[in-house]
């Protein structure tokens, strides 16, 4: 069995709901995950912010455009009289609960029972829609299997077990629809897989389900070799690793939600991403394969503290980085690059929720000086390291400044920080000193 995810614009304009039902009725049997409808979920963060504001009547007017939005679909996607209504109701439900939301106090769990609709609402439709059709749809409510731990991991027993269970006990069915995003916590509340998270729950389930291929359905052609937003004549990668493509998408590929990897590697599943508007498109296959040498993709995340701690009493000693790591480990800060000399050390984080306790307690025993708005550049591609075309990199050094370098770490990456105001030229750089000049 394959389990096909469809991303927002997949799912957010009558067309490409028309194209879904086209790609997914081929004669196979398979689990299909949904995200909500394009420009949904961030809707209803906002219309989360102004209650958490206390501006109800903005909040209420949001609240009714976005309900229109969805009436409009309807009256053009949904004739049968039986069905219009069932869906009718259906919608009024979610947007009076939204209503409600309006006069209740802010929580964290209310925000998430808000941003969970949009992927209750786009579930319900299709399902109804392929009913319509008369394609063999069932919905499986992601509530009542998927659920996260209490570190935030997926509970795979939990997820497997009831799964299972209600696919056993729903009707038989080609195509089994379920929500992404959205799960429950470890205290069984509504909760989600943070935002962009549809693509994991795509993974968690092809994991457990020993599915035969994972696809994530987007609008573009697969994982590109750099940022098309900012680089022109970029191309899609037909071939990466499941190691190539975490760090893409962990250092800013956009495409795939950072952890949707994880999974399918645990599992040696491969991961397809294909264009719901060019579905003849060869797209990106992720597996275990590693194909070629050399670098492959440049990816580029912003939002980057640099810190760089200096001690005398580094020099000759031992120990250091130790009393380092133990004040990050103790605010659960992740570090993602690193050098040292003999007297300091650079690191950099993107969570810079603990900074200023952090540099308190660095201060103790060392000198901080702290940069802003830096961006990693990360090349990835397999054997990066050793290959010898690896150089050019060096020669992008004289247009542009670097502030930090990992090199060697693994061998699927090398990571430059730069200032994010030198982000596009560095990204334009390496572009044509690494792949115009390779194919000049
Ligand atoms: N709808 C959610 C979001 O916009 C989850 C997803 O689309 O993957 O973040």
């Amino acid at each position: 069995m394959k389990v096909l995810k469809f991303g927002g614009t997949s799912v957010g304009s009558i067309n490409n709901i028309r194209k879904v039902k086209e790609i997914i009725t081929d004669g196979n049997k398979k689990i299909v995950v949904l995200s909500a409808m394009s420009g949904t979920t961030n809707a209803l963060v906002q219309i989360s912010e102004l209650i958490k504001n206390k501006q109800v009547n903005e909040a209420f007017q949001n609240i009714e455009t976005l309900h229109e939005k969805y009436k409009l679909v309807l009256d053009e996607l949904i004739e049968e009289t039986s069905i219009k209504l069932d869906v009718t109701n259906y919608i009024d439900s979610v947007f009076d609960f939204l209503k409600s939301c309006t006069s209740k106090k802010h929580s964290e769990l209310l925000y998430n029972k808000i941003v969970s609709q949009g992927e209750l609402l786009s579930t319900y439709f299709f399902t109804k829609y392929l009913h319509q059709e008369g394609v063999n749809a069932r919905l499986l409510p992601a509530l009542d299997f998927m659920r996260i731990d209490k570190t935030n991991d997926p509970d795979d027993f939990y997820i497997q077990q009831n799964l299972q269970r209600i696919i056993d006990q729903a009707l038989p069915a080609d195509i089994y629809i379920t929500q992404g995003f959205i799960c429950l916590n470890a205290f069984g509340e509504i909760a989600n897989l943070q935002r962009g998270g549809s693509d994991y729950t795509a993974t968690i389930i092809g994991a457990v389900v020993k599915a035969e291929e994972v696809q994530i359905w987007t609008d573009i052609d697969g994982m590109h070799n750099n940022d098309p937003r900012f680089v022109e004549n970029t191309h899609a990668i037909s071939n990466l690793s499941f190691d190539e493509a975490a760090e893409l998408a962990y250092f800013g590929a956009k495409i795939l939600h950072p952890q949707t990897v994880m999974p399918a590697r645990e599992a040696n599943i491969p991961v397809r991403l294909k264009n719901t508007m060019d579905p003849e498109s060869y797209g990106t296959l992720i597996s275990k394969d590693f194909k070629g040498e050399g670098i492959k993709a440049i990816a580029a995340k912003d939002g980057i503290t640099a810190i760089k701690i200096k001690s005398a009493r580094m020099l000759l000693a031992h120990g250091f980085l130790k009393k380092v790591f133990e004040i990050f480990e103790k605010y659960e800060t992740a570090i993602d690059m690193i050098t040292t000399s003999e007297i300091a050390v650079s690191l950099t984080i993107d969570d810079d929720k603990n900074l200023n306790a952090i540099i308190d307690e660095l201060e103790k025993f060392s000198t901080v000086e702290v940069d802003n708005q830096q961006s990693i550049i990360c090349l990835v591609g397999h054997l990066v390291v050793r290959h010898h075309e690896t150089h050019r990199l060096f020669q992008v050094l004289q247009d542009i400044s670097v502030r930090m370098i990992s090199y060697g770490g693994s061998n699927n990456n090398i990571s430059l920080l730069v200032s994010s105001n030198d982000k596009i030229t560095a990204l334009k750089c390496l572009n044509a000193y690494i792949f115009d000049f390779a194919t000049a």
